[in-house]
C-alpha cells in the first residue's frame, strides 16, 4: 500500500490560534473570497492525514468534525489515494453519459448492494448532497406523479434553490434567498428533550398529528414523498423517538407515497450502523447519501427501487461531473476502508467512549442540558442552567476554547446551542481522550 507521508496522531500547539502566517493568509482569504462564506476553524491547513490537521504555522489539530462527516475514513485515507493516484493517471474525466466507465458502475453496485432493503435497486451517482436531494424529489413526483413533498422542523437538506426550500432554518440557509419552491409541506418533528406532551406518548402522538396533518391540509394521495433526515444532523443530532421512523415508513407505503431518507451526514458507518435507517429496520424506497462517501472527493447518490429509479425517461437524469472517475476512485477506496478495518465496529467503540465521557462532563456543568446521538454522530445542547433556555454563548466560549488549543468541534442546532462531535473513524482513543480533556477544560473556565 502507498505511503501517504503520515502525520503524527498528536495535538500540538505552537502558536496563538490562528498563529501569525495563518492569520497573514487570512487577510488574502477576506480579499479574494465572498464574504458569504462562514469560517468554523481560523487557520489555514496544510496537510491533513486521519483525525490531525497541520496548519501553516505547525499546529496540529485534533480533527472532531472530518470535513462536516466527510472523512469518516480518515484524511487521505490510504486506499483512497491509492485509487484515486491510479485513476488521475488512467483518465480523469468522460463524462459518465458520454461514455461510460467502470467505476461508476461498481460504486452503484456498492450501493444497491449495501443501502437497506433486499429488492432490486439501482442508483444514480451526481456532485452534492444537494443535488442527491433535488434528484430523488425529481425522481420521485415523476414516479408518483405527485407533486407536494413533506419535510420536518430542524431539517437541513442543502442550499441550492430547492433544497433550500426544503431546509428549515431561515438564518442563515434562506435569508434573502427568495423566492422558494413551491409545494413544500412542512411537519412538526418530535425533538424529545423539548417535548411539551408526555414523552412516554411522543411517539404515537406525533405520527398522529403528522399523519392528520398530511390528510387534511395537503391530501395523502398529492403527497410524492415524505423527506426525512434519520438523525436531524445541522438541526442539532436531534434523534427522532423510537418507533416515529417506522410509522412514518408504513403511512408513506399505505399511501403510495415514497418514503426517503436523507443519510447525507448519518450514513457510511457514522452512527455505528452503515446506515442510519438500520437502527430500526426502517427500509427507504430511495436514499440519498453524500458526505462520508468520497472521503473527501466530491460524490454524492440517489439510490432506490430499480422501478422507481427506472422511470425517468432518458436524459431526464444527469449531469457533466456526476460521478467523477476520481470520486468514484475514492468512493471503492471508503467502501474497502470502512469494510476491511471494521469501522462500524469502530464508530460503535467511539460512540461509546464519547457519550460516556460526555455524560460524565454533564454531570459536573448544569448548562449541559443533553447528551444525544448514536455511533460517531454524538452531541450535547447547551442550556441556561435550572431551565431549557439556549445557551449559545456558553456554546460559542467553550468552542473558543477548544480552538485556542487544537481541537476542532463543530456546532449545530436550530437554536446555535448545540456542539457536535463528527470524529474520523479511525481516530486514535488517546487522540479522543486528549480532545475531550480539552472540551472539559473548556467548561471548567465558564
Ligand atoms: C450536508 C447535507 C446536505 C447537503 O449536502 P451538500 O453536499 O453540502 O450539498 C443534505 N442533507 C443533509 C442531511 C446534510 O447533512
Amino acid at each position: 500500500m502507498i505511503d501517504t507521508d503520515a502525520l503524527p496522531q498528536v495535538r500540538r500547539v505552537l502558536t496563538a490560534i490562528p498563529g501569525p502566517k495563518s492569520a497573514e493568509m487570512l487577510k488574502r482569504r477576506t480579499e479574494a473570497t465572498s464574504g458569504g462564506l462562514g469560517m468554523a476553524f481560523p487557520v489555514i491547513v496544510e496537510k491533513a492525514h486521519d483525525a490531525i490537521l497541520l496548519d501553516i504555522d505547525g499546529n496540529q489539530i485534533i480533527d472532531l468534525g472530518s470535513g462536516i462527516g466527510v472523512t469518516n475514513v480518515g484524511n487521505s485515507a490510504p486506499r483512497v489515494v491509492e485509487r484515486v493516484l491510479k485513476q488521475v493517471r488512467e483518465f480523469t474525466h468522460t463524462n459518465f453519459t458520454t461514455a461510460p466507465y467502470e467505476n461508476y458502475i461498481e460504486v452503484c453496485e456498492w450501493l444497491n448492494k449495501n443501502t437497506p432493503g433486499t429488492f432490486a435497486k439501482k442508483s444514480l451517482l451526481v456532485n452534492s448532497g444537494a443535488e442527491a436531494v433535488e434528484n430523488a424529489i425529481k425522481i420521485a413526483r415523476h414516479f408518483t406523479k405527485r407533486q407536494a413533498v413533506v419535510v420536518f422542523e430542524h431539517a437541513y437538506h442543502g442550499r441550492t434553490n430547492l433544497t433550500m426550500a426544503l431546509t428549515a432554518k431561515n438564518m442563515p440557509y434562506k435569508e434573502g434567498f427568495g423566492p422558494f419552491a413551491p409545494e413544500i409541506y412542512r411537519m412538526p418533528l418530535p425533538y424529545p428533550y423539548r417535548y411539551e406532551g408526555d414523552v412516554a406518548n411522543i411517539t404515537s402522538e406525533s405520527l398522529e398529528h403528522v399523519t392528520h396533518k398530511i390528510e387534511k391540509e395537503i391530501g395523502a394521495k398529492n403527497v410524492a414523498a415524505i423527506l426525512i433526515e434519520p438523525i436531524i444532523g445541522e438541526g442539532g443530532f436531534i434523534v427522532p423517538p423510537k418507533g416515529f421512523l417506522p410509522g412514518l415508513q408504513k403511512f408513506a407505503n399505505e399511501n403510495g407515497i415514497l418514503f426517503i431518507a436523507d443519510e447525507v451526514q448519518s450514513g457510511f458507518a457514522r452512527t455505528g450502523h452503515l446506515f442510519a435507517c438500520e437502527e430500526e429496520g426502517v427500509v427507504p424506497d430511495l436514499v440519498t447519501t453524500a458526505k462520508g462517501i468520497g472521503g473527501g472527493l466530491p460524490l454524492a447518490a440517489v439510490t432506490g427501487r430499480a422501478d422507481v429509479m427506472d422511470s425517468s425517461h432518458i436524459s431526464g437524469l444527469g449531469g457533466t461531473y456526476g460521478g467523477n472517475p476520481l470520486a468514484c476512485a475514492a468512493a471503492l477506496g471508503v467502501f474497502e476502508t470502512i469494510e476491511e478495518d471494521g469501522l462500524v465496529a469502530r464508530a460503535q467503540a467511539i460512540g461509546e467512549i464519547l457519550s460516556t465521557r460526555l455524560n460524565e462532563i454533564k454531570s459536573k456543568y448544569s448548562v449541559i442540558g443533553e447528551v444525544r446521538g448514536r455511533g460517531a454522530m454524538q452531541a450535547i445542547e447547551l442550556i441556561k442552567p435550572g431551565t431549557k433556555d439556549p445557551n449559545p454563548e456558553a456554546m460559542a466560549k467553550v468552542i473558543k476554547y477548544c480552538q485556542q488549543n487544537g481541537v476542532l468541534i463543530l456546532t449545530a442546532g436550530t437554536y446555535a446551542n448545540v456542539i457536535r462531535f463528527l470524529p474520523p473513524l479511525v481516530i486514535t482513543d488517546e487522540l479522543l481522550r486528549d480532545a475531550l480533556d480539552v472540551l472539559e477544560a473548556g467548561f471548567a473556565t465558564l
